[in-house]
């Protein structure tokens, strides 16, 4: 099986692999303006109405505990007062002392007797018949609970919350004849009336924060928007060819320059794509023409000087078929090219021996070693399976071989190996003794169309495609493979193949 590893190149630097993009459909999204506003409005509120609430909660027990705390104070003040008070102070008026204390505590205080009804202080004044007063000084209900309660504790006195008040209450001996109770309450009103102010200024509140984060947000969104909105408008720019446009994101957020940093990175890879298919569509035109500027002169020379003259014509007419060829090899690199990028041909995965496969290839150069003295120093141990695509891998191992053939040095030594490297993988290398790779051309001499500035005579024939297929086919297959250069000293590619176990593929 093919393992999947990241291509490095010589340097250790990943080899970019073009992925599939999926352009997502066009949908009418919620506006980033619409999305922070509910957020902010839906937070502020949150926040208001469980302070809100804790507020009320914890104000209303503070109040109470506060009421039971003044009256358990007041209230004993007041029970001592009233049978404490020589009869000659305030003219020995009950009534007049009883009011005393509840003015000066505020608070209401009254001595009842049994039934609940008020015994002091007495209001001469009032007409006692009106029906209203008897509403008012009805304290039936009361006078029940606090009897109940002081019997339920067994206590002297009692500290309770009744209707809508706070009740100190308390059976006193205050004549000699008969008990009587003392009735201290202080009413819950004003609880009720803060907590209806507070009711009011949180809604204000809230009606002010939903403007607040209104303004917030569109202030807040604009600040957001504004850099995508730019970099929208420059990314159609881009997407119509201008390759001038500058992404900036740097006066915004890291996130904003780091999306800046991708299309501009975009917009280099875009233009360095767009130059290179220039160029390719220059050279190929170029590597078209001269053949065909070829057969055409040679063509014309059988037909007017040569015709006649065998040895002649046949060595022209040898140059039309060489032409010919190179026209048929660039022809065909161009279609490998765009048929494997396009993944038209998916990978037809076998188990085969690499070993032998390789000196296979290494025969078809022997033409080069007969006829031109190249020499092959070869190291290639035996046996080495592999599964893989057999021919696309062969494509790119000729390639490979071919341009050390191309470019080695003048001793026109090539060497070609093929080790293991550990258990589970192997290495093909071929290395020249040429002039080696310019470390800033190394990234880019995989890319399609690249060729180099310097021109070069090549024994093989090279359309400036070769290390573009090998980068496809080797990326398609997942295998680690680079180059390593130096100045002046030669070149060395390689690939890592992943082992696998002999295998009989016709089974
Ligand atoms: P071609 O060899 O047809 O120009 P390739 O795609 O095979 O196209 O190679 C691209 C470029 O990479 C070459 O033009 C050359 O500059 C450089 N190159 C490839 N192999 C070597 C090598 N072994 N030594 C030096 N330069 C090389």
């Amino acid at each position: 099986m093919a393992r999947k590893t990241k291509n490095t190149d010589a340097n250790g630097a990943p080899v970019k692999t073009k992925r599939k993009r999926n352009y997502r459909r066009r949908q009418r999204n919620t506006s980033i303006f619409f999305l922070l506003w509910a957020v902010f409005s839906a937070l502020s509120f949150l926040i208001v109405l469980l302070f809100g609430v804790t507020q009320q909660m914890v104000m209303t027990q503070t109040y109470k505990s506060e009421a039971a705390r003044e009256l358990s104070e007041k209230g004993g003040k007041i029970e001592t007062a009233i049978l404490k008070t020589p009869s000659s102070e305030f003219g020995g008026n009950r009534s007049a002392l009883i009011r005393y204390l509840a003015m000066h505590y505020d608070l209401q205080v009254y001595i009842l007797d049994e039934t609940g009804e008020v015994l002091l202080p007495q209001e001469p004044d009032l007409d006692q018949n009106r029906e209203e007063l008897d509403e008012t000084f009805d304290y039936s209900e009361e006078i029940e609970t606090l009897k109940q309660r002081l019997t339920e504790s067994g206590d002297s006195y009692v500290i309770y919350e009744g209707v809508g008040e706070y009740v100190y209450g308390a059976k006193i001996s205050l004549y000699e004849d008969s008990e009587v109770y003392l009735y201290v309450a202080k009413s819950l009103d004003f609880i009720e009336t803060s907590s209806k102010q507070m009711r009011v200024r949180m809604g204000l509140v809230t009606v002010f924060i939903f403007v607040l984060s209104f303004a917030l947000s569109s202030a807040i969104s604009g600040w957001f928007t504004r850099p995508l909105t730019e970099m929208t408008k420059k990314a159609r720019q881009l997407a119509r060819g201008d390759f001038d446009v500058d992404f900036h994101g740097d006066d915004y957020s890291q996130e904003m320059a780091a999306l800046a940093d991708t299309l501009n990175f975009a917009r280099d890879e875009l233009s360095k794509t767009d130059r290179m298919q220039k160029e390719l569509i220059a050279n190929v035109s170029h590597d078209f023409k001269t053949p065909l500027t070829m057969i055409k002169a040679y063509a014309s020379m059988i037909i007017e000087i040569s015709g006649d003259v065998p040895e002649k014509r046949n060595k022209h007419a040898q140059v039309i078929v060489e032409e010919a060829d190179r026209l048929t090899s660039l022809v065909s690199d161009v279609l490998d090219l765009s048929k494997i990028s396009s993944g038209i041909d998916g990978l037809k995965l076998t188990t085969f021996d690499m070993s032998a496969y390789l000196s296979e290839i290494l025969d078809r150069f022997g033409y080069l070693r007969d006829t031109q003295g190249y020499v092959f120093e070869t190291e290639i141990e035996e046996e080495l399976y592999t599964r893989a695509d057999e021919l696309k891998i062969g494509q790119a191992v000729y390639n490979l071989i071919g341009n050390a053939v191309n470019y080695t040095g003048a001793d026109k030594k090539v060497r070609v190996s093929l080790k293991k490297v550990s258990e589970t993988e192997f290495r093909f290398a071929v290395t020249d003794t040429g002039a080696g790779i310019k470390p800033e051309e190394i990234p880019t001499i995989w890319d399609r169309y690249y060729r180099s500035a310097e021109t070069h005579k090549r024994p093989v024939k090279g359309t400036g495609l070769g290390l573009s297929i090998v980068k496809t086919v080797l990326e398609k297959h997942g295998f680690v493979f680079g180059v390593e250069s130096e100045r002046g000293k030669g070149s060395t590619f390689y690939i890592l193949f992943p082992a696998a176990p002999p295998q009989n593929n016709f089974v």
